[in-house]
């Protein structure tokens, strides 16, 4: 497989310009090796994100995409490369179980990765430029970088931390310590608000119905789920190819995967004709 080149929804900001393609890796054993070592270890959710991207893409608008350019992304950037990175692994198509809220019989749903709506960033993205009685306030998105903070903190305490994080600018002056905390309710509010206006994002919920009792559900998916071929089977397929051609393991891990799967299929065809 070739490089696979995707246009963001939100985009990388560097000298002052928004960049939006992300170019994929072709996927070899040396990948998913990478993938299948960060499923075991138990990094943070968006520390074990950053390392998996860092491995699959190639670059982020020609700049190479290491863990510190990845975590620059924004979180809608991240979830949608994560769900383009599954399809490259798995296809397009994939099943969820779920089990109705109504009836409680269990059910399973036929999800294109390709239809989840994606919105793009709005204008001015990654930045906002916000009113508040008394301030003008410039905010930038959330980041990965942001998400890795805030990963074990309280709601509360995350929130206060991100807009630490993000708000940049007051009357065009920095921050001064402790704005934050004299923002009232209704101020964060409007910050949520535009911020979410200029935002991208990818759907992860959606709406079906009940096929036994026809209510309507609501099924959360999880974009960063990755369908990583069984930790067994894919040490399973080295092995057998270094039975089979006495290569080294790094030799066979930097086959690309459908060239390894090309190899397995035809040993497994020599053996239906000798065994
Ligand atoms: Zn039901």
């Amino acid at each position: 497989m070739a490089e696979f080149s995707v246009q963001l929804p939100g985009g990388f900001l560097h000298k002052n310009r928004l960049f939006r393609q992300a170019v994929f890796c072709p996927i070899c054993g040396e990948m998913e090796l990478v993938f299948q070592e960060a499923g075991k270890k138990k990094d943070s959710r968006p520390r074990y994100v950053t390392g998996v991207l860092a491995a699959a893409l190639d670059n982020i608008a020609g700049i190479q995409a290491e863990p510190s350019v990845v975590n620059r992304l924004c979180v809608a950037d991240r979830q949608y490369l994560m769900l383009q990175l599954a399809s490259m692994l798995e296809g397009d198509l994939f099943w969820m179980s779920s089990a109705c809220s109504s009836c409680k019989s269990d059910f399973d749903i036929c999800i294109r990765r390709s239809d989840l709506p994606v919105k793009e960033a709005g204008q001015g993205y990654p930045f906002a430029t916000i009113k508040l009685d008394g301030a003008e306030i410039t905010c930038r998105i959330p980041v990965g970088e942001d998400q890795e903070k805030i990963e074990r903190l309280s709601d509360d305490d995350a929130l206060h931390l991100l807009l630490e994080h993000c708000i940049e600018a007051v009357n065009d002056n920095a921050p001064e310590e402790g704005f934050v905390d004299s923002l009232t309710q209704a101020d964060i509010s409007r910050i949520e608000d535009v911020l979410e206006d200029i935002s991208p994002s990818v759907a992860t919920r959606l709406l079906t119905r009940c096929p036994e009792c026809d209510a309507e559900q609501v099924i959360e998916l999880d974009p960063y789920a990755l369908p990583v071929t069984e930790t067994d089977n894919f040490y399973q397929e080295i092995h057998t190819l270094a039975m089979a051609y006495h290569w080294s393991e790094q030799d066979i891990l930097s086959l690309p995967r459908s060239r390894r799967r090309t190899y397995l299929d035809l040993i497994d065809r020599s053996r239906g004709m000798y065994g």
